[in-house]
């Protein structure tokens, strides 16, 4: 019988999975019901050789030292700063909206100082700042949040901004400088050789057992094991006794061209113009040398895996009631972005499963403690294992 049984393969389970078969010599058999570790953050060699991801752009970025840290036992790193542009009015122009933005925008020369009064200017007072629209037009008016938030707010979550916690939108700054990064954390970073590959030397462990293609509702009542750690939809675990929580869904069209490159940068994104949200040319987030380009345009929808959690006040509530289920069943873990109905990103999700595993620690005694001293041969033999 394995001590654990984690379900999902991604970050929240992998990076568990790690922690309780090396620091505490705990055996784990980790399930997929996808054929490949990594959850979302998989990538892989696509036809023309050229390293792409499955389910669109990662880029991994953080504060924290710990989790950088912690990730970095497993990958050696590719410093990039990621840089994305938006499709206005027929001109590609940086976002997060900069002073680039509103001067190329506007055939405007402002400086820092005049951009910020312009902007006060065009901004709405809002008493208080409850949505997704609420926290855009109160810092750069309603032009702007028409032109670069709006339309692609509802192709994204199929509803309007109005309609979703600021949370969401928040997530993408307003400056009057320069600066054209999409991130300003402190470690910016790609995995050198990719993520699968991070995955791969994460789960090598020989504790760690990974059974792939494998749906946790096929094994729930058959196989044995001590204690559970759930990475799916949490609604799913409790067959929806509470309804479905809603979550987002992309499907993502993967296009390879024969030539060098696409776009001038990693991501475009259209937020006034096509059905797409995103195009992401992956070279540009590798650094790899190819004759050919591969993207992907992501295409949102309500139905198919679920990728998103969608940020609003009546599935939050939902959630609160999953959430007090979730405490009153022992031995059993909810953790990562689909479990915790959390829009996580992936740093934010290895630093919970970091939290968990110092729970289970404080909770659980380890098994018998063994002592293992390198070469055994020169123990007497009564001590030897
Ligand atoms: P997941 O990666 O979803 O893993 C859960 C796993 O559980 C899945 O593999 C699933 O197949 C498996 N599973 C579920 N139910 C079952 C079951 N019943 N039986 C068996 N297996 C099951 N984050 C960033 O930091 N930077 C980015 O640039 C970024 N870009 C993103 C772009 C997109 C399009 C998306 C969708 C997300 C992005 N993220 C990004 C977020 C990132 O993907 C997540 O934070 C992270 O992957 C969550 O890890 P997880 O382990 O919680 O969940
Ligand atoms: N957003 C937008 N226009 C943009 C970029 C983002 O309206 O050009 C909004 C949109 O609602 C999006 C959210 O901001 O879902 C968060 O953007 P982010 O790039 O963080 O999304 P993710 O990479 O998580 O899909």
């Amino acid at each position: 019988m394995y001590d654990w049984l984690i379900v999902g393969a991604g970050f929240a389970g992998s990076v568990l999975a790690e922690r309780l078969a090396s620091e505490r010599g705990d055996s784990v058999l980790l399930v997929d019901r996808r054929p490949h570790t990594g959850g979302n953050a998989y990538d892989h060699l696509d036809e023309a050789g050229i390293l792409v991801h499955k389910y669109g752009p990662h880029i991994f970025h953080t504060n924290s030292q710990q989790i950088f840290d912690h990730l970095s036992q497993f990958t050696e790193w590719r410093p990039y700063s990621h840089r994305v542009l938006a499709q206005v009015d027929g001109k590609q122009v940086p976002i997060p909206i900069n002073r680039t933005t509103i001067n190329s925008l506007y055939d405007l020369d402002l400086t820092s100082e005049q951009l910020g009064a312009w902007l006060q200017q065009r901004a709405e007072p809002v008493g208080n700042i409850r949505t997704s629209e609420d926290v855009v037009v109160s810092v750069v008016g309603r032009e702007l949040y028409e032109k670069f938030f709006r339309g692609y707010t509802r192709k994204q979550w199929g509803v309007d901004p109005s309609q979703l916690d600021k949370s969401v939108t928040a997530r993408v700054p307003t400056r009057t400088d320069d600066d054209d990064r999409y991130f300003t954390d402190a470690f910016q970073f790609m995995p050198l050789e990719g993520y699968t590959a991070m995955f791969k030397r994460m789960l090598s462990h020989p504790n760690i057992d990974v059974r792939l293609g494998v749906d946790f509702n096929e094994i729930r009542q058959t196989q044995a094991y001590g204690r559970l750690v759930f990475t799916g939809p949490i609604d799913e675990y409790f067959q929806y006794c509470f309804g479905r929580l809603p979550y987002r869904s992309l499907s993502f069209e993967h296009v390879t061209l024969d030539k060098p490159w696409h776009q001038p940068v990693g991501v475009v994104n259209y937020p006034m113009t096509e059905d797409y949200t995103r195009i992401t040319e992956y070279k540009h987030l590798t650094g790899q040398e190819h004759a050919k380009t591969s993207l992907t345009y992501e295409h949102p929808s309500a139905d198919g895996d679920p990728y998103y959690p969608i940020p609003r006040e009546e599935n939050a509530e939902r959630y609160r009631q999953y959430e007090a289920l979730a405490r009153q069943t022992p031995d059993v873990w909810f953790v990562g972005r689909l479990a915790t109905y959390k829009y996580y990103n992936m740093d934010q999700v290895v630093g919970q499963a970091l939290a968990t595993f110092r729970r289970i620690e404080e909770r659980l005694p380890r098994k018998a403690t063994r002592i293992v001293t390198e070469p055994t041969a020169n123990l007497p033999a009564s001590l030897r294992t």
